[in-house]
């Protein structure tokens, strides 16, 4: 089971996944964490009988080269994958860029991959002593920074992404920005939480222009989505 990567699914063609290039997404399965605004649960365990055999996928991506730019890994979380840095190095050949969404949750894979890859977004979900509170794992906040040093000292292009759900604590989210600030990330982007039915409730904060502009001078780039 190892020796396989197992793709839950692919989208062709985005221009949404890897800013500033066009990109195919590789979604694949797995990941340990379980959290509440999770728009991916069907790809949160791994099912080896629904998964896309890895040379179709590579086919596919092969026939789409003069149309794509890059190939980004999502998921799921990309790092449970043992066969991610093989798969990586597959799409080099294909003289594409590589993008990684990932949330952190194996800090040793992504010590293997940061440098191998272009681009990563990295999803950071609550102050990291309180990150169970969005996965349901205890231990997760413990690996989310760990993933971030990481990160950070690979000195790969990166942006961090946080999903800000409707009960996230203002003050909490002023400390975590500061936090990362202070961890070195350059680059953020608030996400508003799209929900299962797709329907966006709002965060107070997306209509303070006072802690927006206040927060927006800890980054270089700081984006609201
Ligand atoms: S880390 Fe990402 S894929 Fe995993 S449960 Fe959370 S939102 Fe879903």
């Amino acid at each position: 089971m190892d020796s396989l990567l197992f793709v839950g699914g692919v989208v062709p063609l985005t221009t949404l996944d890897y800013p500033g290039y066009i990109s195919a997404v590789v979604f694949l399965q797995g990941c340990p964490w379980r959290c509440s605004y999770c728009h991916n649960q069907h790809l949160q365990t791994i099912l080896p009988s629904e998964s896309l055999p890895w040379e179709d996928v590579q086919a596919l991506l092969r026939s789409r080269g003069n149309f794509i730019e890059a190939v980004v890994f999502s998921g799921g979380e990309p790092l449970v994958q043992p066969m991610l840095p093989s798969a990586i190095n597959d799409i080099k050949k294909m003289k594409l860029r590589v993008g990684l969404h990932t949330a952190g949750a194996v800090p040793e894979m992504l010590a293997r991959v940061a440098t191998a890859v272009n681009w990563i977004g990295f999803d950071v979900k609550q102050l990291f002593e309180k990150y169970s509170s969005v996965t349901g794992v205890e231990g997760s906040g413990e690996a989310a920074r760990e993933s971030l040093k990481i990160l950070v000292e690979s000195q790969v292009d990166f942006e961090v992404r946080i999903t800000v759900y409707e009960t996230m604590d203002a003050s909490d989210l002023g400390d975590l920005l500061k936090e990362i600030s202070d961890f070195g990330v350059r680059n953020v982007a608030l996400q508003k939480c799209r929900y299962l039915d797709e329907s966006i409730i709002e965060h107070p904060i997306f209509c303070d222009g006072l802690f927006l502009e206040d927060m927006s001078k800890y980054f270089d780039g700081f984006f609201v989505r």
